[in-house]
């Protein structure tokens, strides 16, 4: 009997694992608690708690596990490659310059709007066979035995129960199904939330990405299709948000990015509208119990300072398929606990690499001491004019390196 894998959470970590598993022909039920829109019908705002108004920064990884599905092609229509990255400090001198033609290879990723992302992921999904998408449905109980994992949902209409060899639970950084197997998580509040939007600038991009760390919070801009828009990501201290969000704040926003930034993209001349996000990191005790497996924000959220989260739940993902479709080549059970045991241990390295490096910028470069300043600058020109330390730090950004 062919066994089937039930994903809760359709954000897109739980839909681009959908199409991971289809693709070695591994049946999957997907449930997601949110309707999602009618992308048919023009009138709809795309509006998804994945696929909102945020972009993505896709490592060169992440690029090629979607070329591997035969999606990039459909993808790229409105992504942009990211050919220089470019790190400075407001009020100092050092600064770091990543170069793609410079590490031999043509971008370190590409910016890709979520929203698109969204689309194409849901379209692919709704064209999948082994694939069964039920949307609007939310899991309230989750239970496991020896034998299966057994879910309860429920939409405004009906109410399900399911049971599955292996349950993987994709539903985002408050968990329902980390919390009701009993995982803890440390939780750790940076206090800071993020200012996301897109704006048009003076200047090309030239496809040239910029971290700059404020006093304000760590402002990231990225090149997004169109020579002039780009894309903020601007974390600043809870609490602030209101001065930065609405309409009447526009011009506001606008100059506060044009002091931070200075005249390198020219004039800042228009906004869209801005989202808040609040940062937290949110680390599972555990990845994998019996026959269920976190995976994405479920089992590590972290701070986007290095738009590194989502390629790390991608890499995840395709490590995780590997194990499955070893399993499913010896039908041997999908759900064995050892093996899922096998897969998280796995994956520790990397994941608690790319969660301490984004931890530690977030603090190092949050302290304005004058001294710490100096040994930050003394870090940039050193990064700058050692040898061999930009390959590195560029294929662990690409996700090349794992
Ligand atoms: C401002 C910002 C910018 C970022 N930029 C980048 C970047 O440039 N590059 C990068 O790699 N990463 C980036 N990230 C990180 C990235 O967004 C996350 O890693 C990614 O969204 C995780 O997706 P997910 O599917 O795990 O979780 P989610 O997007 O939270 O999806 C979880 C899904 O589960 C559903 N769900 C929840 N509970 C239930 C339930 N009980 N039953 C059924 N369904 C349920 C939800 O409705 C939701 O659709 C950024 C994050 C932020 C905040």
């Amino acid at each position: 009997m062919q066994q089937e894998v039930i994903i809760v959470g359709g954000g897109m970590v739980g839909l681009s694992l959908a199409l991971m598993l289809a693709k070695k022909k591994i049946a999957v039920k997907l449930l997601e608690a949110i309707k999602y829109p009618n992308y048919d019908d023009e009138h709809l705002a795309p509006y998804h708690s994945s696929f909102d108004a945020r972009n993505s920064a896709l490592s060169r990884r992440s690029v090629q596990i979607y070329q591997e599905l035969g999606l990039w092609d459909a993808l790229q229509q409105y992504a942009t490659p990211i050919l220089e990255v470019n790190i400075t400090e407001q009020g100092s001198f050092g600064k770091a310059r990543l170069i793609a033609a410079q590490e031999k290879v043509e971008s370190f990723g590409q910016v890709i709007e979520n929203a698109w992302l969204g689309r194409v992921l849901l379209s692919e999904v709704k064209k999948q066979p082994l694939i069964e998408l039920i949307d609007g449905v939310k899991v309230t109980s989750l239970k496991q035995d020896a034998d299966f994992a057994y879910i309860e949902a429920e939409s405004n209409q009906q109410k399900y129960q399911l049971q599955s060899k292996l349950l993987i639970a994709a539903d985002g950084r408050d968990s329902f199904c980390r919390k009701a197997l009993g995982i803890g998580a440390s939780e750790h509040d940076y206090d800071q939330v993020a200012i996301v939007t897109s704006v048009q600038t003076s200047k090309p991009h030239q496809q040239v990405g910029f971290e700059r760390f404020s006093p304000l919070g760590p402002l990231a801009l990225l090149p997004l299709p169109g020579e002039y828009r780009r894309s903020v990501v601007w974390p600043v201290p809870k609490g602030t948000e209101h001065e930065w969000l609405g309409e009447e704040n526009d011009q506001h926003f606008l100059d506060a990015l044009q002091e931070t930034y200075g005249d390198r993209a020219g004039k800042f001349q228009k906004t869209g509208r801005r989202f808040s996000f609040p940062l937290s990191q949110v680390l599972a005790e555990k990845q994998a119990i019996g026959r269920v497996v976190l995976m994405g924000n479920a089992a590590h959220t972290i701070h986007p300072v290095a738009g590194q989260g989502f390629n790390l739940c991608m890499r995840d993902a395709y490590v995780l398929v590997r194990y499955l479709s070893e399993q499913l080549e010896q039908a041997a059970d999908l759900g064995d606990a050892a093996m899922l045991k096998d897969y998280e241990k796995s994956r520790l390295t990397d994941q608690q690499r790319v969660i301490k490096f984004c931890d530690s910028v977030v603090r190092g470069f949050s302290n304005q001491n004058p001294i710490l300043k100096l040994i930050r600058n003394t870090g940039l020109m050193a990064f700058e004019n050692i040898p061999g330390i930009k390959p590195l730090v560029a294929n662990y950004a690409m996700g090349l390196k794992a």
